[in-house]
């Protein structure tokens, strides 16, 4: 049954984007030009281009277990979101990456029992997840006696702030961000009150997205080396 929705599914998008508009016209003739990548969570009720209402062709999108971006790592190994963000980077030449995660994350709370040693032992996830420890333990470190919802929730936001940083570690993502042509920008998805939230550089909080979203362009260090990182204790302190 779910399959056939699936297939239905298809037939009304095939109907307006086909027969109705001429939307792939365009995109067949002169190929994908997307200006934004979004680093998302999986997560089924997560989908990036449903929240934004976005077209195909606006967006290039990775999504993974918790929108997790793993640290600049050049070797053998299989390293699919870094390629891909390669790709968005080096070949589509996108202006602005959001990490885009949201509440009620299993990934992240499967960080949280990994820590806990309480974790079902995943032959991928657990290693997966692991780039998430700092901010598992700087929330462990500075919400000790915090009630369990208030600990996930400052865990799922410092991990989008782990992947910020991670970004960062990329050189020609950091390059692209010390001469403004990266944008880089911090979304959270709350499920529960249905609102999206943007990290603020400035003060260092996610808060409610205005018509303008608070972005980081262009280090403002005077010899125009970024070194910038973003600290997940500002963050995780506003939870307390
Ligand atoms: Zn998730």
């Amino acid at each position: 049954m779910p399959l056939e929705k699936l297939i239905k599914g298809f037939r009304k998008f095939r109907s307006f984007y086909f027969e109705k508009n001429d939307h792939y016209d365009d995109l067949v003739r002169n190929g994908q030009s997307p200006e934004t990548l979004v680093i998302a969570c999986s997560d089924s009720r997560n989908d990036p281009a449903l929240l934004t209402q976005s077209e195909p062709g606006d967006i290039f999108v990775v999504r993974n277990v918790a929108a997790i971006v793993p640290p600049y790592q050049p070797d053998d190994n299989y390293h699919g979101t870094s390629a891909a963000i390669e790709f968005a980077i080096k070949g589509l030449k996108i202006k602005d990456i959001v990490v885009l995660g949201h509440s009620l994350c299993s990934g992240v709370q499967a960080l949280s029992d990994q820590a806990d040693k309480t974790a079902p032992d995943f032959e991928f996830l657990s290693q997966w997840i692991r780039i998430g420890t700092p901010a598992c333990e700087t929330v462990r470190r500075l919400l000790p006696d915090a009630p369990p919802g208030v600990k996930i929730k400052a865990m799922e936001q410092a991990v989008i702030l782990t992947s910020l940083n991670n970004l960062m570690t990329f050189p020609w993502i950091r390059k692209g961000v010390e001469s403004g042509q990266i944008g880089l920008h911090g979304w959270y998805f709350d499920m529960v009150n249905g609102e999206l939230l943007d990290y603020n550089f400035t003060t260092g909080q996610f808060t409610k997205i205005q018509n303008k979203p608070h972005g980081f362009s262009k280090c403002a260090h005077q010899d125009g080396k970024c070194s910038a990182t973003w600290p997940l204790e500002k963050l995780i302190a506003n939870h307390s």
